[in-house]
């Protein structure tokens, strides 16, 4: 794929997170893996008037394009993709109930066997760190190699996959867990989860289960 068509796939992706009302204005970004770096959304533009021109370039060093301005939070797309060197797509958004729980700084426990989607039985939230900052990057570094799905107190979640298509549709399930997680809190303040074992074996079976991508 060449860069304007990985740099319509993100736009695509974009449009279609906003869609799925996954995110509200220009909250959230998205990026893809691109030779040595990664291609990102421009910061604070709305998505209707991305063009694939604007798509900003950032090499692995933090260098982007002169006269384009990145995602504020290129800092953690970037640790994104050194810490998980085999995925190559990250979505961002503010999707209202896995921003909830974040406020909450709570995980989401293995209270459904789609949990598995993030290649571990919980989505882990991460504590408040300023957003686009360093200290974010470096706490989600650590945050995504433990889970392809992650939330930042206070702020949204992260879901990370091998392509665009991939990644969105996590960040999707990601976001039913957590509906999912505030209407059995609203009943009773214990949740129940699967036993680790059972996690164990959907584990396993999430090997060879999932979206159809190539
Ligand atoms: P950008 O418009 O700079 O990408 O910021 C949106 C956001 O979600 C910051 O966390
Ligand atoms: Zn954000």
């Amino acid at each position: 794929m060449n860069r304007e068509q990985l740099a319509q796939e993100i736009i695509d992706t974009c449009l279609e997170m906003n869609a799925l009302g996954l995110n509200q204005g220009t909250s959230g970004n998205v990026s893809a893996r691109y030779k040595e770096g990664m291609l990102i959304t421009p910061s604070g533009i709305p998505y209707k008037k991305l063009t694939p021109d604007m798509i900003v370039y950032v090499d692995k060093e933090g260098n982007y394009e002169a006269g384009k301005v990145p995602s504020s939070e290129w800092h953690f797309h970037l640790s994104c993709f050194a810490a998980r060197p085999e995925l190559n797509a990250v979505v961002h958004n503010h999707a209202v109930h896995s921003t909830a729980v974040s406020i909450l700084n709570r995980n989401i426990p293995a209270l459904h066997y789609m949990v598995a989607v993030t290649g571990t039985d919980h989505v882990p939230c991460l504590p408040y760190s300023t957003f686009g900052s360093q200290p974010l990057a470096d706490s989600v570094a650590n945050g995504i190699r433990e889970s392809k799905a992650i939330l930042m107190q206070h702020h949204g979640m992260i879901a990370m996959e091998v392509n665009l298509e991939k990644a969105l549709w996590l960040a999707n399930e990601v976001e039913v867990l957590a509906n999912l997680y505030l209407k059995i809190a609203a009943v009773q303040s214990e949740i129940p989860t699967l036993p680790a074992q059972e996690m164990q074996v959907v584990l396993e079976k999430f090997k060879s289960y999932g979206l159809k991508s190539e």
